[in-house]
């Protein structure tokens, strides 16, 4: 029922062979049946809490470098979570399992509220329709976590298309590995882009996936917090939710994560990182071009091509908000409703999912009316349009982690069922913060 993971066919110094560590008393919070159905999967609760190991599984921590807010660092890895093994030809890892060889000072564990955050945001995405890690399940462990404070300890089951990250080229390219390197590429075109030819058909394969995710991450106010070279997968799947937030009001320059001081992963700079994290998947694969000085040209030429696929993306996404085919001609009418969503504060969801009667949502009334008269002007598709109602919003998510820690995970479980339909009308959750409800940081787990 599960495979090893075909990571484990790559040369052996690539990862590291390490069973998931046991736990006291590990107790089911969340499992995902339709998503264990579809992978033909069935786990026994000793399974994902790492006390016993599934038949066929063979766990491994895989290796990874990354440039952390864009400082280099050569030496990270899984130092918390485990890939035991594969189903449905996708990864399923224990995120949470205890220490490996890449744990550094950490202590290989996961709290609870993380763990329920990103099964909320994971799942929220995946019915959004957004590429990303799924979440098969969440467990307590029976056992305490020590963070500020004591609390208690998680692990989330988690499902990817795999746990290739740019990072992982980096580890090898900074090695100077070109076998591994080798190795990498032709394991990642073989899973993601089995057209690749040659690294070049690869690097544009990754470009087009970062373009197109991080244009819909835009498009439903997604803010990632961390997008550190490790935390981008090369299959273009939403990875590592952590200090990641859904923006209520509109504001480019929306930052919620305690880490991000100076804003690098706020909201409007996303597109600009993900140019700046597959320019550094570039630089690795120029390993493994024959001729270095030719490559240098062609791939800053490819990575150059980076800001028109997106924006490409982004009128794509933005046009079918607007139930119009947006081009760089009728661009401004997205920019310019914007622009006024962002004079007002106006809550970005809210907005879009009722954009004929959004007037409310505005402060200056005649702005949006005027804008409403051009928008209609262009004859969108009313009847095409299709927004979000609900998403997973922080307060709602804050909430639902404060009750699940005193006992009572009824909240997590009914925000979750709202937010795994997010295009169902849905007056109680589409209902944006009070003052005294709104969230304006979030943390690393
Ligand atoms: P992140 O910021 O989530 O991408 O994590 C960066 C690195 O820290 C990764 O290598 C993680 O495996 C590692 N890490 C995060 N939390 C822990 C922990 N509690 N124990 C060990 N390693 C951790
Ligand atoms: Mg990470
Ligand atoms: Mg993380």
């Amino acid at each position: 029922m599960m495979r090893p993971p075909a990571y484990t066919s790559l040369p052996e110094r690539m990862y590291a062979a390490q069973r998931p560590s046991a736990v006291p008393a590990p107790r089911l919070i969340a499992y995902n049946q339709p998503l264990a159905d579809a992978l033909g999967l069935s786990l026994t609760l000793d399974e994902m809490a790492g006390n016993a190991i599934p038949d066929g599984a063979q766990p491994i921590a895989q290796a990874y470098a990354a440039h952390q807010f864009g400082q280099w660092n050569p030496m990270l890895g899984d130092g918390r979570a485990v890939l035991l093994g594969e189903a449905g030809g996708r990864d399923i890892v224990l995120k949470g399992a205890g220490r490996t060889p890449f744990s550094r000072q950490g202590d290989g564990r996961a709290a609870l509220g993380p763990v329920l955050r990103e099964y909320l945001v994971s799942e929220a995405m995946a019915a959004l329709g957004i590429p990303t890690t799924r979440a098969l399940a969440a467990l307590e462990t029976g056992a305490k976590v020590q963070r500020e404070m004591p609390l208690p300890g998680a692990i989330l089951v988690r499902v990817a298309a795999s746990h290739i990250r740019i990072g992982t080229f980096q580890f090898f390219a900074a090695h100077r590995d070109t076998e591994a390197l080798g190795a990498l590429f032709e394991h990642a075109c073989d899973l993601h882009y089995p057209g690749a030819q040659n690294p070049m058909d690869f690097l544009h394969g990754v470009m087009a996936a970062q373009a197109d995710l991080v244009a819909a991450w835009m498009g439903v106010g997604f803010i990632h917090g961390v997008m550190n070279t490790d935390n981008m997968s090369v299959s273009g799947e939403t990875i590592d939710f952590g200090p990641c937030a859904f923006m209520d009001g509109y504001n480019p320059g929306a930052v919620f994560s305690s880490i991000d001081t100076y804003g690098r992963y706020a909201y409007g700079n996303q597109p600009g990182i993900a140019h700046w994290n597959v320019a550094q998947l570039a630089s690795c694969l120029m390993q493994l071009m024959p001729d270095p000085d030719a490559a240098k040209a062609q791939m800053q030429a490819a990575i150059d091509t980076f800001p028109a696929l997106y924006e490409a993306a982004w009128l794509r996404v933005f046009g079918a908000k607007l139930g119009l085919k947006l081009t760089l001609e009728t661009r401004p009418i997205a920019a310019r409703l914007l622009d006024l969503m962002a004079t007002d504060g106006a809550d970005f969801t809210n907005t879009f999912a009722n954009l004929p009667d959004a007037r409310d949502q505005f402060l200056d009334r005649e702005a949006f009316d005027a804008w409403q008269r051009d928008w209609l002007a262009l004859g969108p598709d009313l009847g095409a349009l299709k927004n979000p109602q609900v998403i997973p919003r922080n307060h709602r998510i804050e909430s639902a982690i404060y009750d699940a820690m005193a006992g009572d995970f009824a909240p997590f479980h009914a925000l979750l069922d709202a937010v795994t339909h997010p295009f169902d009308p849905n007056t109680e959750y589409a209902r944006p913060p009070t003052e005294d409800e709104r969230i304006t940081r979030t943390y690393c787990g």
